[in-house]
């Protein structure tokens, strides 16, 4: 089935195809690929659960460099509204000592994820720390945090789709589009 027609009657509409978001992959790709070619230190891709989970698996297939992959979660987010001080709720599995480090995130809003991943990973000694984030909204930024690598800027709306939820539904949409706030109006 194509994709244009199976578009979900909740999305208002689509901000990136699914080729729109293969061209972006595939320039971060290219770009990290340029930065870390001559690094001697391990490169460790790590994927801040659950959002970056379909970015990821598709920037590691288009990355031609050694790389490794874990997992972190972080939990601070309600409904469509950021809340309060993250808590670390899956952590990495081994030591990340001299390794560089690269966050990717499906989405940078307030900053407050970030931010507070910033402060804390350094005690464990990386060699450098990076971020990758698909999505950026600037406009909601509360903390002074920026991406290295950016796919895109987007304007103030709640988006869904590639791995980006709304009550834990919509991740599997093969794109990227803005939810009908009639989907979460009065419901939080
Ligand atoms: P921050 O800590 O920067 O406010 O928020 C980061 C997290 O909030 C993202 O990783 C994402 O899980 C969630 N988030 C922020 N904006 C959106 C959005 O527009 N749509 C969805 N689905 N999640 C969002
Ligand atoms: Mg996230």
């Amino acid at each position: 089935m194509k994709n244009e027609s199976c578009i979900s009657a909740d999305v208002e509409r689509v901000l990136f195809s699914e080729t729109q978001l293969h061209e972006i992959v595939e320039r971060i790709a290219a770009e990290i690929e340029r930065d870390y070619r001559d690094c001697t230190q391990p490169l460790l891709l790590v994927g801040i659960l659950k959002g970056s989970f379909v970015f990821l698996s598709d920037l590691v297939r288009a990355l031609h460099l050694p790389c490794r992959v874990d997992f972190m979660s972080v939990k601070s987010y309600n409904g469509t509204q950021s809340s309060g001080k993250p808590v670390i709720r899956l952590d990495l599995k081994e030591p990340i000592e001299g390794m560089h480090l690269l966050l990717v995130e499906d989405i940078l809003d307030s900053g407050n994820t970030l931010s507070f991943l910033r402060e804390i990973l350094p005690q464990r000694g990386p060699a450098s720390i990076k971020i990758c984030t698909l999505l950026d909204k600037p406009d909601r930024r509360t903390r002074d945090i920026h991406a290295d690598y950016v796919g895109a800027v987007i304007p103030d709306a709640f988006v869904v789709g590639y791995g980006l939820d709304y009550d834990e539904k919509y991740r599997n949409l093969p794109y990227v589009g803005v939810l009908k706030p009639s989907v979460y109006e009065h419901k939080e």
